[in-house]
């Protein structure tokens, strides 16, 4: 006999299937939030859901809508709204992989800054979940491109996110066009004041679930170090060169601030690239791909623009400017450590920051400890170099391009070998190949075929 603890998936109401599919992702137990969430969800209530990025809350809400889904009924059953294409994106990949157990389940994305008539196109061949932006839901409700009365669950994913952008509007009215018989889920990172405004205009008696945002455990190290503001922006080089972290998501309070850092850091032959909200979406998506592929080794962003994002496994976070809000804090560091791995938190605090350092330590419950900065010395060897480079090639799914053909182009036709190829991301118009730093400008010149086919290969550099 097995006895299910209340955080084993088997002990909610889903499909055999379902439950073995989990098993393959990795899953074994419920998260937290989705412990607090899903066995309520699953027998039909509103929930608004809060906990840190990272802890779980896509798949809470997507076993929900999977649940509630009838995948012969050809007709759009589940809406999910989140802030961004690219969250949309990352909600649509993990709702595709917990569908895997269902066959012929269709997930289809609708974003801004995509051309419509494609949307369209498959708007038509049928789709049983939505995921996309408000601007282009909205676009596509007014169009009667896109048919809701089918609609079972709405899902409102980072929602603090989507209030921070002018959103609230666009997301009253889409719900209004939902039928009144639906299940509403929200879930946010932070709670503003605005999220219970949000949900007093259509939710129904919610049940109001929280993890406590303070991170479990001591598996992040967290060290302070005292700076004078002119000195701020090179003691983040001496930490990098010091500590030599594989990857590091470096924290500023502002945009101007990510600019400057990513200046000085590169002057130190560091390589590093700022994420922040003026970057266009290309630029952005360009900018993640680089970092997950290990051709960037430190991302420089504010809080804003690396909310939500799903990066696994940081070696450290850097606070280059303390943050006002301790919540902020302990989300930021909550990047590192992940999954039981050890965490980096390197903390810049000049004297003016003091106050919020103190209401970090009173939130945490802990004293903070302080270290000079004349105790970091520079180890290893030479500049920190990301181990990979990035090669862009013009063409992408569109053009039929695939991962297996890049890397049959590089090691079967130009005889690399396949440890010196990383990771391959083809995306619908563009592919991004990360190889080994030594042979990147050799590669750049030598690509030039893929599948028969002629492609430019260009190397992205800082
Ligand atoms: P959030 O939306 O809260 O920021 P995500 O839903 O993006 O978090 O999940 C973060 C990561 O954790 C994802 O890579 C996801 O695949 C993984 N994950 C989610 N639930 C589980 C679980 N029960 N066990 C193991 N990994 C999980
Ligand atoms: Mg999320």
């Amino acid at each position: 006999m097995t006895v299910s603890s209340p955080t084993d998936f088997a002990s909610l109401p889903l499909s055999p299937a379902t439950l073995a599919n989990l098993v393959t992702l990795g899953y074994q137990q419920m998260t937290p939030i989705q412990a607090a969430s899903l066995p309520a969800a699953l027998l039909g209530k509103d929930i608004i859901a809060q906990a840190k990025t990272g802890s779980g809350k896509t798949a809470a809400f997507a076993l929900t809508l999977l649940a509630n889904l009838n995948p012969r009924r050809f007709a759009v059953q589940s809406l999910v709204l989140c802030p961004t294409r690219e969250l949309a994106d990352q909600v649509t990949l993990e709702v595709r992989r917990l569908a895997r157990a269902d066959d012929n389940i269709k997930v289809v994305t609708l974003c801004g800054g995509v051309p419509l008539r494609g949307q369209l196109a498959t708007l038509e061949h049928g789709a049983h979940i939505v995921v996309g932006t408000p601007g282009r839901v909205m676009d596509h409700l007014e169009r009667q491109s896109l048919q809701l009365d089918a609609m079972n669950t709405l899902v409102l994913d980072e929602a603090d996110r989507m209030l921070d952008m002018g959103f609230f509007d666009d997301i009253v009215k889409v719900a209004r066009q939902c039928p009144k018989e639906r299940q509403t889920l929200l879930f946010s990172a932070t709670y503003p004041e605005g999220i219970a405004k949000l949900a007093a205009q259509f939710m129904r008696e919610p049940l109001t679930v929280t993890v406590e945002a303070q991170h479990s455990g001591g598996q992040i190290e967290q060290r302070w170090y005292e700076v004078k503001d002119k000195d701020r922006l090179h003691a983040v080089g001496q930490l990098l060169m010091h500590f030599r972290p594989a990857s590091t998501l470096a924290f500023c309070n502002t945009k101007v601030q990510c600019r400057d850092l990513v200046d000085v850091l590169h002057a130190q032959g560091i390589s590093a690239l700022a994420l922040h909200g003026d970057l266009e979406q290309r630029d952005r998506d360009q900018v993640l791909v680089r970092f997950a592929n290990r051709s960037c080794s430190v991302l420089v962003a504010t809080d804003v623009a690396a909310r939500g994002l799903d990066i696994a496994s940081l070696a450290a976070v850097i606070n280059v400017d303390v943050t006002p809000d301790p919540e902020v804090h302990i989300h930021r560091i909550g990047r590192t450590g992940r999954a039981g791995e050890s965490g980096l938190a390197l903390n810049l605090a000049s004297l003016d920051e003091m106050g919020a350092v103190g209401r970090i330590e009173q939130l945490q419950k802990q004293e903070s400890v302080w270290h000079p900065l004349d105790e970091l010395k520079p180890t290893g060897s030479g500049p920190l170099l990301a181990p990979m480079v990035t090669l862009h090639i013009q063409g992408g799914r569109k053009e039929k391009i695939r991962p297996g053909d890049v890397l049959g182009a590089l090691t079967a036709d130009l005889g690399y070998t396949r440890e010196q190829v990383g990771k391959i991301n083809v995306n619908e118009w563009s592919t991004y190949i990360a190889v080994d730093r030594a042979i990147a400008e050799q590669v750049a010149n030598r690509l030039s075929r893929i599948k028969g086919k002629n492609v430019k290969a260009r190397l992205l550099e800082d």
